[in-house]
C-alpha cells in the first residue's frame, strides 16, 4: 500500500510517502513552506538522490497538494506514476479534545467532530482542516485517515488528568490535561518495550526534547501521566514557552506590565494584555526568554561557549533549568508508577545533545542510574543503548518516527473490513 502522510500547519504542509510493503521504505519527503504568505512560498521535495527546492507562491493548502502530487509524479524524478497509485492519507493531528482518541477514518460525522477540536488548538486544527480538504479536493475519494496526537495521553488514570477547578467548570468547558507529541511517545515506547522485551510490566520515562518538549511516563505500554497540559505550554522549559509556572503569574505580569521599562519589554510584546498573554506566554519566554538570545537550544549552547552576546550566564541558567526539570520530571514520574525500568531521549535536543543526556542522568544514583558516559558522548540520531552494563534503569536514546507511526496506522484501519 501506498500511504501519503501529511502534517498540516498554519503556514505549511510537511508530507512523506510511504510503501507499506517493502518494510515501510520511505519513498520521497517534502515541505511546502510560507502557505498563503506573498513571499517565501517554495517547495523542498526530497527522493532517494534528488534533492530540490523551488520557489513559487502557494495561496492554501489544496494548492500545496497539486505541489505535493505533481513532485511525486513528475515524469524525470517522481516515485510514482499517477497520483491513483496513492492508496491512502494519513493526517498528523495535534488536538484532538474530548472528541476522539484513537486514529480514525474521515468521514463526515468526523470532520465535524474535528471541527469541534479548534477551541482547544486554533492555528493547528484549521491547518489540518484545509489539508484534509486540500487533499479531498485533489485525490477525490482516497480514504484519509486522522492519527490523533493527544490519543495516546487518553489512557491516563482520571488523577492525572484531572484539573484541581470546580468540577463543573471543568467538565462544560472540557478543560484537563490532554497532553502533546502523542504519536512520538507512543512510538519510542513502542521501540522501548521492543527492546526490553516485554509491555507488560513495564515502566518507561519518555523525554521528548525538540522545539517543544514533552515527558511522559509509559506503565504497561500505555500513557501512565505527562507533562503537557489542556495545551502544549505545561511541562519543562522549552524554546520559546514557559512551561509549568504559577497561574497566578499570569494576571500578575499583565496588571503589572507598565512597570517595565518599554525598550526592556520583548518585541512584539509592547502591550500586554488577556487577548496576547497566551501568546506571550508561548512565543517571548522559555529557552529564549531567559537566555536572552535564542529558542533554539545550539545557538544557547553556542553563547555559553563564547559569549557572544554578553548572554553566557543567562544562557547557562535556561540550560540547567532544562536539565533541572527534566530530572524533577523523571522523578516525579518513577515515583508515581514505583519505580522506572528505562528512560529515552528523542527528538531534536534528545537525539542530538550529549551533554544534555549526561547532565540529566547525573546524580541518579537513588534510581540507579548509570551512564556508560563514552557511549553516550558519541551517540547521535540512531537508536543506541547509553546506560552501563550495571546501570539498574535502561536508558537509550531512540530516534521519534511520528510519520511512520502515522504510516503504520493508516494502513491499518484502511485494511480493516468495512473501511
Ligand atoms: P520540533 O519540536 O520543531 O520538531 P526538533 O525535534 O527538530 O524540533 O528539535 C529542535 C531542537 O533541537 C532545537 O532547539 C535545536 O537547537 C535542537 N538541536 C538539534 N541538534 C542539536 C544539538 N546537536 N545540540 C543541541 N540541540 C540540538
Amino acid at each position: 500500500m501506498i500511504v501519503l502522510v501529511v502534517n498540516a500547519g498554519s503556514s505549511s504542509l510537511k508530507y512523506q510517502l510511504f510503501d507499506t510493503e517493502k518494510n515501510y521504505e520511505m519513498l520521497a519527503k517534502g515541505l511546502c513552506d510560507c502557505i498563503g504568505l506573498k513571499e517565501g512560498g517554495r517547495i523542498k521535495h526530497e527522493a532517494g538522490q534528488t534533492k530540490y527546492e523551488t520557489e513559487v507562491f502557494i495561496p492554501d493548502h489544496a494548492f500545496a497538494v497539486e505541489l505535493v502530487v505533481k513532485a511525486l509524479t513528475d515524469p524525470a524524478h517522481g516515485v510514482i506514476k499517477d497520483m491513483s497509485e496513492i492508496d491512502a492519507v494519513g493526517h498528523r493531528i495535534v488536538q484532538g479534545g474530548p472528541y476522539f482518541s484513537d486514529s480514525v477514518l474521515v468521514t463526515d460525522a468526523v470532520m465535524e467532530d474535528l471541527s469541534k477540536c479548534v477551541p482547544f488548538a486554533p492555528l493547528h486544527t484549521n491547518a489540518h482542516i484545509q489539508g484534509i480538504k486540500g487533499i479531498t479536493a485533489v485525490l477525490k475519494n482516497v480514504p484519509q485517515v486522522l492519527v490523533i496526537d493527544t490519543g495516546f495521553h487518553c489512557s491516563m488514570p482520571e488523577v492525572a488528568k484531572t484539573y484541581a477547578l470546580p468540577r463543573k467548570v471543568a467538565k462544560t468547558l472540557a478543560v484537563r490535561r490532554y497532553g502533546a507529541h502523542g504519536t512520538s511517545h507512543r512510538y519510542v515506547s513502542g521501540e522501548m518495550c521492543r527492546i526490553l522485551g516485554r509491555v507488560e510490566g513495564t515502566k518507561i520515562v519518555t523525554c521528548h526534547l525538540g522545539n517543544g518538549s514533552s515527558i511522559s511516563a509509559v506503565k504497561d505500554g500505555k500513557c501512565f501521566d505527562t507533562s503537557m497540559g489542556l495545551t502544549p505550554l505545561a511541562g519543562i522549559i522549552m524554546g520559546s514557552r514557559t512551561g509549568d509556572m504559577d497561574p497566578a503569574i499570569v494576571p500578575f505580569i499583565i496588571q503589572n506590565y507598565e512597570k517595565i521599562p518599554y525598550e526592556d519589554r520583548p518585541e512584539k510584546f509592547k502591550t500586554l494584555s488577556v487577548d496576547n498573554v497566551n501568546d506571550f506566554m508561548n512565543k517571548a519566554c522559555g529557552l529564549l526568554g531567559v537566555s536572552g538570545v535564542s529558542s533554539d537550544m545550539r545557538a544557547v549552547i553556542a553563547e555559553i561557549e563564547t559569549n557572544a552576546h554578553g548572554c553566557a550566564d543567562d544562557a547557562k541558567l535556561a540550560y540547567d533549568i532544562l536539565v533541572y526539570g527534566i530530572k524533577k520530571y523523571i522523578g516525579a514520574y518513577a515515583a508515581a508508577m514505583n519505580g522506572c525500568d528505562a528512560i529515552v531521549f528523542t527528538a531534536g535536543i534528545g537525539e542530538n545533545n550529549a551533554a544534555i543526556r549526561r547532565d540529566v542522568c547525573r546524580d541518579m544514583d537513588y534510581l540507579g542510574v548509570k551512564l556508560d558516559e563514552k557511549v553516550n558522548a558519541t551517540a547521535r540520531g540512531k537508536v543506541t543503548k547509553l546506560s552501563a552494563p550495571d546501570s539498574k534503569v535502561e536508558v537509550y536514546l531512540i530516534p521519534t518516527n511520528e510519520e511512520l507511526m502515522i504510516a503504520k496506522d493508516t494502513e491499518e484501519i484502511v485494511r480493516k473490513p468495512g473501511a
